[in-house]
């Protein structure tokens, strides 16, 4: 219990606390044990006395009851006496007096039934004597016929306390009269005496009334003094018997008493409190002293070894704290032989920490080697101490000398004007928790060369789940950047090209067609004018020539619809294109275009299966479009707006759809209907030419594109088509 007290303890208790509970825990229930086993001792020693005084109050009734049987005895000899039958008292007198010397008594008289003293061994024979006023001995021995005893009473002789024994004295079967022998207190002394009691009890002998008779101690202090009525209360309970009381003299006893049988008068035997008890209290004397002396030793014991325990701990504090800083412990001599194990283990311990260093050490350097041979530049951002770590080859690549400070603004202050703003809201966004650190920038040398940097990183949380650190690499992608730049320039100039070929083609193609149609126009309408200019006119002739123009034309018409039919079915090579795929190509292609619109693109390319049959440069050329829109359609929007949605989605079974969603301002709903019409535009540059090509193009692989606004603002621009097994089908 103890021990769960101390492991529930807030603060660990030190080792010396530790002991001193276990010392206190392991002497007090000892004592305790000790101290019940003392009690039950006391217990039984006071029990064991109690019941020996009780046989000792016993034998002094005994020896009470005896004194007044042998008085009553030779009393009962004397009584039958022939004198005293006789009336010869004279001669009686003589007689009683050489009896006198073999009983505890100091007279012995005769009285009448008056209770008139007819005789005294007290005085002289003849010498007149008195009448006793109140007699309850005589009166009791006239009703009963039998011996007795009296209680404590003045005698009318010389005034002293005397008690008497008294036997009838019979004539003619008549009480006439009673033979007593009377004795004062000290008689009846030698019944306390022979018990041999110890000097310090109180011992006394009461009548039947409850009188001192005789008593160990100031004897003519108390005698005929009354007991008080709860002594006599308590002893009246019973014939033995013991209780807590105070003697007359003023004593604490534990009274025993033992009552006469015959005569009714009491033994009282009295153990002063302090004698019952004083074993007791020796003995808890000892105990505590006992007690104490072990606790003191043991808390010295627990304190001297506890001392050495925390010493030996407190050693070994400095090495665990020197392998903490990587440095060789130096455990000093320890006591025992846990702390010297404990030493071995640090030792040991601080031989595993050097190894692990030194191999983590080791890969370390061999990540950097790999670092440096890939030009990668490794960096570590300190979110919480705002700090950051940056490998050689980083710095090299960013133009700043090994050793050199660098900090945040130093980083963005190579950065492209132009790309500082992109730069930063990554940046921003690591401090916030955004799990993925990844961009593309430029950054200006000291030298005014100008590179392609691409970082990725990741960002790390502390235990509270709060972004504590951000690391990463950043290598040179200048080339392939340059790659990317030279192969959309190259795609722009292809579509340029393309299409003014294809508008110069388109328009050789109508001028030598209509050409020939137009020419036959003009020169019917010239004849038409001369025939008209004749008097009269020839309107023959100019209806001729009228059904003539009307056919030119609709032949030019016709010319034309060739044309378009001609353009319309421009066979493309076809091959499967993956529309996911494509889409992602597109948005790397993008990519610059759109960091410096400050537009973020997202993909949510969700159709499993989104593979076409198609001319896939043609189809990056409608996406480009309809991004470049969009782009336009957010100029000027703010940046947690400048977001535009890609969404690959199945169409039914057999197409898949692709969805622009940006959230610009729309398309007014009078132009819905005109925008994929050629040479519309509500753009000051534009040419008006963009989505019309797009559908073109889309119808041609049989697919539909549409327009339509959001409902949260901005628009959407679908574009569906055919399945690649579906168009096979
Ligand atoms: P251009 O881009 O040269 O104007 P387009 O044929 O690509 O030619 O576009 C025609 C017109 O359609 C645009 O001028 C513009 O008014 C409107 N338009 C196209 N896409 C969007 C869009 N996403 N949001 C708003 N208007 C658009």
């Amino acid at each position: 219990m103890t021990l769960s007290l101390l492991r529930n303890l807030k603060h660990p208790p030190s080792v010396k606390a530790s002991l001193a509970v276990l010392v206190i825990a392991c002497i007090l229930p000892v004592s305790g044990v000790t101290a019940i086993l003392i009690l039950s001792f006391y217990h039984k020693e006071r029990t064991q006395l109690i019941s020996n005084t009780i046989g000792r109050a016993r034998a002094a009734a005994t020896a009470v009851d005896h004194d007044f049987g042998t008085a009553t005895t030779a009393l009962g000899a004397l009584a039958t006496s022939r004198m005293l039958l006789a009336g010869d008292l004279q001669g009686f007198h003589s007689r009683a007096v050489t009896v006198l010397g073999s009983l505890h008594a100091d007279s012995i008289l005769v009285l009448d039934p008056t209770g008139k003293m007819l005789m005294s061994t007290r005085r002289p024979y003849g010498e007149p004597l008195p009448t006793l006023n109140s007699a309850p001995l005589l009166r009791r021995i006239l009703a009963s016929g039998k011996p007795g005893v009296s209680d404590l009473f003045k005698g009318p002789l010389n005034q002293q306390l005397i008690y008497t024994v008294g036997v009838p004295v019979w004539r003619d079967g008549r009480v006439v009269m009673t033979l007593n022998a009377t004795a004062t207190p000290a008689q009846l002394a030698h019944v306390l005496v022979e018990q041999q009691l110890p000097p310090s009890w109180r011992a006394s002998v009461l009548d039947a009334s409850g009188r001192v008779v005789t008593r160990s101690h100031e004897m003519e202090k108390y005698v005929g003094q009354r007991l008080s009525d709860e002594q006599l209360r308590h002893a009246a309970t019973a014939s033995e018997g013991g209780f807590n009381t105070t003697t007359l003299d003023g004593i604490e006893v534990f009274v025993v008493f033992s009552r006469a049988p015959v005569s009714g008068w009491t033994v009282f035997l009295g153990i002063p409190q302090r004698e019952l008890t004083a074993g007791l209290r020796a003995n808890t004397a000892w105990l505590i002293g006992a007690t104490l002396a072990a606790l003191a030793a043991g808390l010295a014991l627990a304190w001297l070894v506890a001392g050495r325990i925390t010493r030996s701990v407190q050693l070994l504090i400095p090495p665990a704290l020197a392998i903490g800083h990587g440095q060789a412990p130096a455990i000093p001599p320890l006591q025992f032989k846990e702390a010297i194990e404990l030493g071995q283990a640090l030792r040991n311990a601080a031989a595993s920490v050097r190894e692990a260093r030194a191999a983590s050490q080791e890969s370390e350097q061999r990540l950097l080697l790999a670092a440096d041979a890939a030009h990668l530049g490794i960096w570590i951002r300190d979110l919480k101490r705002q700090e950051i770590w940056l490998s050689d080859q980083w710095r090299a690549l960013f133009g700043f000398a090994a050793g050199q400070p660098v900090g945040l603004a130093d980083l963005l202050a190579r950065v492209h004007a132009d790309d500082r703003a992109a730069v930063q809201r990554t940046l921003d966004n690591a401090e916030l928790g955004v799990p993925r650190y990844e961009m593309e920038y430029r950054i200006t040398l000291p030298d005014g060369a100008q590179r392609w940097i691409g970082s990725h990183g990741s960002v790390e949380t502390d235990a509270a789940g709060r972004p504590a650190l951000v690391r990463g690499v950043s290598l040179d992608i200048t080339a392939r950047k340059q790659a990317e730049l030279d192969a959309l320039q190259r795609q722009k100039e292809v579509t340029h090209l393309s299409r003014v070929a294809v508008l110069g083609e388109l328009s050789g193609a109508l001028a030598h067609e209509l050409n020939q149609p137009l020419t036959a126009i003009l020169s019917n309408a010239q004849a038409a004018r001369r025939f008209l200019e004749r008097q009269p006119p020839d309107l023959a002739e100019v209806d001729e020539i009228l059904r003539d123009i009307i056919d030119e034309d609709r032949r030019a018409g016709e010319v034309i619809q060739r044309l378009r039919r001609l353009f319309d079915k421009g066979e493309t090579p076809r091959a499967p294109v993956d529309l996911n795929f494509l889409t992602r190509d597109v948005i790397r292609l993008l990519r610059n275009d759109l960091i410096n619109h400050g537009i973020a693109v997202r993909t949510e390319l969700t159709a499993p299966h989104a593979v076409a049959s198609a001319d896939a440069v043609q189809l990056q050329q409608v996406l480009i479009n309809l991004l470049m829109n969009a782009c336009d359609a957010m100029a000027g929007a703010a940046p947690d707006e400048a977001v535009i949605v890609v969404r690959s989605a199945p169409a039914g079974a057999a197409a898949v759809q692709l969805s622009v969603i940006d959230h610009g301002a729309g398309i007014p709903a009078a132009a819905l209907a005109h925008i994929f019409e050629p040479f519309y535009t509500t753009k000051e540059r534009g040419m008006g030419l963009g989505l019309s090509i797009c559908r073109n193009i889309v119808a041609a692989h049989h697919g539909q594109l549409w327009a339509e606004n959001n409902p949260g603002g901005g628009a959407s621009v679908h574009l569906r088509l055919p399945l690649a097994t579906a168009a096979i089908a």
